[in-house]
């Protein structure tokens, strides 16, 4: 039985879509993992700002002008103060993690020399592999992985044995999209740092799980996209240490990031805007701070406890099913269940489930190397969020259970 201090049937009246019918069967929306779904008091602040204040930040002297940059302003200072940055211009507005993500890659190759070593964990999203292998590429630095256990665990051991004074920089994520994994990432940053190197933290699938504190972390890079936070899609942050933001050159030329332009020579503006080319999504970063302020008022650990009884009610509940595997067993993990049935390709489980109004995901979720490591196609995943019902997690069991018995 759920026992829960949140009362799911008001939360979930937050959200609209939840109404809304699919293949004729009440959607059960358990594809958070990929992104969110998001709330009235959310899509309320989106309409605002399109109906009432929509206009150029920075640059105009007029009233929308000033509305809109205060706005946004007001929604950096938020992401400061969820994060606990030390200041509010070490938060800077990006598309998502993956451009953070880039945005730093881009910038170490100025630092990085030759035979430096790069470590990522095995079990990183493609958006934390690929812009470091470019990097490499564009370097000559060296990337080496932190291996995995079985339960989809990093083995510190073995990531102790990896640093040494030839590593520059660490690559984790706080949480496991495909595997549901909460890394210990405080040691992983004490570890990296005895050797003097710099640490990235891709908390695109903890955020909405997780309040990281970037300050008690002691974390040189953290990001976050808004749409895994109950927020709109292609807007998200990175914070930076100041020092280190100092350091890294800026990714994209153009509007808002210089201070002074002559064709013989430009100067960079201040941060955060050195970082922030281009006229911004606005709309989307107001809507950000939004939706933070959204979750923060339900409360971050009301929502991790809850999302735990999901998760244990879930997972007792599917492993029942005959035949169904479940990947990724970490003590410490999030209300992810990935999983398989064996003699079943997830793909067709995946469908079956559609039919029934049920969203998951199925494939390698963008995690190929975790997918080869188990020597499996892909899995069936599904993931889930505080507006998840004890209901809708009975539907699942009965559709894969039911998905089963059409397939083999
Ligand atoms: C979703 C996700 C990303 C990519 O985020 P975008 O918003 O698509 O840039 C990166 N890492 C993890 C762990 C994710 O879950």
């Amino acid at each position: 039985m759920i026992q829960t201090s949140l009362d799911i049937e008001t939360i979930r009246k937050d959200f609209p879509i939840l109404n809304r019918q699919v293949n004729g069967k009440p959607l059960v929306y358990l594809d958070n993992a990929a992104t969110s779904q998001t709330p009235r008091q959310v899509i309320d602040v989106i309409v605002d700002y399109y109906s009432n204040y929509n206009a150029n930040i920075h640059r105009g002297v007029h009233a929308l002008s000033q509305e809109a940059t205060d706005a946004y302003e007001a929604a950096r200072k938020k992401i400061q103060t969820h994060f606990n940055a030390a200041k509010t211009h070490e938060i800077i507005f990006t598309s998502g993690t993956t451009h953070s993500i880039n945005l730093v890659a881009n910038g170490f190759t100025s630092i990085l020399k030759k035979d430096d070593e790069i470590l990522v964990s095995a079990m990183e999203h493609h958006s934390n592999i690929v812009p470091w292998q470019m990097l490499c590429e564009r370097t000559g630095a060296v990337l080496k992985v932190i291996p995995m256990n079985q339960e989809g665990e990093l083995r510190m051991d073995a990531y102790k044995k990896l640093l040494s004074e030839h590593t520059k920089l660490v690559f984790c994520n706080h949480v496991s999209n495909a595997l549901g994994t909460v890394n210990p990432i405080e040691e992983i940053i004490a570890e990296a740092h005895s050797v003097g190197a710099a640490v990235l933290v891709d908390g695109a699938q903890a955020a909405p799980h997780i309040k990281a504190d970037v300050q008690k972390l002691d974390v040189d890079f953290y990001t976050a996209s808004a749409h895994k936070t109950c927020g709109p899609t292609g807007v998200g942050m990175l914070y930076g240490k100041e020092e280190w933001l100092q350091k890294l050159p800026p990714y994209q030329g153009g509007g808002e990031m210089i201070a002074e332009v002559t064709f013989e020579k430009t100067t960079y503006a201040d941060l955060p805007h050195k970082f922030e080319a281009g006229t911004p999504n606005i709309c989307g970063g107001i809507a950000f701070g939004a939706a933070l302020d959204y979750m923060n008022a339900i409360g971050f650990d009301a929502i991790a406890q809850y999302e735990e009884e999901l998760l244990n009610y879930a997972t007792e509940a599917l492993l029942k099913i005959d035949g169904l595997k479940i990947y990724g067993t970490a003590k410490h993990k999030t209300a992810v269940i990935s999983f398989n049935i064996d003699g079943i390709h997830p793909y067709d489980i995946g469908t079956i489930l559609d039919k029934l109004g049920i969203a998951v995901r199925t494939g390698h979720h963008c995690a190929q190397p975790i997918m080869d490591f188990y020597g499996i196609p892909g899995t069936v995943r599904a993931s889930f969020s505080f507006y998840n019902s004890k209901e809708e997690v009975d539907s699942l069991v009965e559709g894969v259970e039911r998905a089963r018995q059409m397939l083999l």
